[in-house]
């Protein structure tokens, strides 16, 4: 068995594990810092598999903050990253997102809310029916009380960019990355000490993050941590709709329970399935009746223009999907002196990976946050049952 040791080893490449790991060699120079992919053609994570939208309006103040730091780092990601990232820009379309309320109760959540994100510096303000007419008046809002829309600091952006910046500058501040699939985690009382991999390799560790998406459940069991994370499939369903031409739309939430963004003239559209619930981690075929029975309706009665429509590509992701509360998972395992986690991300992890990075790396090399507290997200309320649920789950 070839073996080896590593200061820091990540199980997983995706956009948290890269964005940590490029994090920690910033801290921690000459730190060896190693990051363990099954798959660099990430066909199946959900890093690739995203929409690549950021947004500010969330129910949690944390989640607020993540993406505050998150849409700077975004929009100034050449800048931060160094030309070793070799991404120019990502981007960012800030066309903003649009939550659609079709009641009262809700429209008052939605001041409450947006309030709140004022108060962190995010820009969101509550539109009335009127309001949105004159703003949107393609859109049919017979049944819409208010919208919160946010102007600035939303939108969508380069996602493989994201990653491959953070790949690249990470490789370039020394990170090393293995294509190799983890099958066990070696303990010894309260320390995971050591990683293996399929092909036979042994690293032993002295901190372990385990990044694995969906994946996570898995590892985390070899540690003997039992994580409420389950994979829940998503079909994204990519729309030509030559009469519904508005490139200035935002990326709209509607209550209906679907979404839609503008895509290079066309549009992207999902839902959450009727039937939700966790799918097989091979389950990979799209769900082609959602859009005709469930999309398709709902996209005619909100706006003109989609009478005549084509759908020209669908995908399927998996959420990492947090039954307890639908937020990251992220920290220390307690009882554990060197195993952290990050995952549970629930469909937002992709905006949240620059800060998630850097409170990860901080914890790891310095025991604490020091720039943004997570805490709130971190494993204790898993433990204890105690969900910290986020409101605004697309
Ligand atoms: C359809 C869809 C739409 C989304 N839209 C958005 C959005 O608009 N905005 C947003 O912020 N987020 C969005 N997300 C969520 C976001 O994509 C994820 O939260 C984020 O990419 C998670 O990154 P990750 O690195 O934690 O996980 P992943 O990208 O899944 O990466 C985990 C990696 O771990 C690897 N791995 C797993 N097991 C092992 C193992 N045993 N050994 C080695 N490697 C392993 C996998 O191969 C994978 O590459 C969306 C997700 C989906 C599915």
């Amino acid at each position: 068995m070839a073996e080896s040791s590593a200061d820091f080893v990540i199980v997983g490449g995706g956009v948290t594990g890269a964005s940590t790991a490029w994090w920690l060699a910033g801290m921690a120079p000459g730190a060896r810092i190693v990051v363990i992919e099954k798959d660099p053609s990430y066909a199946r994570a959900a890093t690739a598999l995203s929409v690549a939208s950021v947004r500010q309006q969330f129910s949690n103040p944390v989640n607020v903050e993540i993406s505050r730091f998150g849409v700077d780092f975004i929009r100034h990601f050449a800048d931060r990253i160094g030309p070793e990232g070799g991404v120019a820009s990502l981007g960012l379309r800030e066309n903003g997102y649009l939550f659609l309320a079709g009641t009262e109760s809700g429209a008052a959540l939605m001041e409450e809310l947006a309030a709140m994100q004022r108060g962190l510096g995010a820009a969101t303000e509550v539109l009335d029916r009127a309001a949105l007419a004159r703003r949107f008046p393609w859109m049919q809002l017979d049944d819409v009380v208010a919208g919160s829309l946010g102007a600035r600091d939303e939108g969508w952006f380069d996602n493989m960019g994201l990653l491959g910046g953070f790949r690249a500058a990470g490789r370039a501040r020394g990170v090393t990355w293995i294509a190799d699939r983890v099958t066990g985690l070696g303990r010894e009382g309260t320390r995971v000490t050591s990683v293996t991999t399929a092909s036979g390799h042994s690293i032993s560790a002295g901190a372990v993050l385990c990044a694995a998406g969906t994946g996570a459940t898995e590892i985390c069991r070899m540690a003997g941590i039992a994580l409420p994370v389950e994979p829940r499939k998503r079909t994204v369903f990519v729309v030509d709709a030559p009469n519904a031409r508005h490139p200035e739309a935002p990326l709209i939430i509607d209550h209906s329970g679907i979404y839609l963004r503008p895509e290079h003239g066309q549009w992207i559209t999902a839902t959450v399935p009727d039937n939700d619930g966790p799918c097989s981690e091979n389950d990979w075929e799209p769900d082609h009746a959602l859009f005709e029975d469930a999309i398709w309706p709902r996209l005619y009665a909100r706006a003109e223009g989609f009478d005549a429509v084509k759908v020209t590509r669908l995908w399927v992701g998996h959420y990492d999907y947090n039954t307890l509360d639908q937020n990251a998972v992220l920290g220390r395992w307690p009882g554990y002196e060197n195993y952290f986690v990050a995952t549970g991300f629930s469909g937002h992890g992709l905006q949240q990976s620059p800060a998630v990075g850097r409170g990860l790396a901080e914890l790891m090399t310095s025991g604490r946050y020091l720039s943004l507290d997570l805490g709130p997200l971190g494993a204790e309320r898993i433990i204890e049952g105690r969900p910290f649920l986020e409101k605004a789950i697309v």
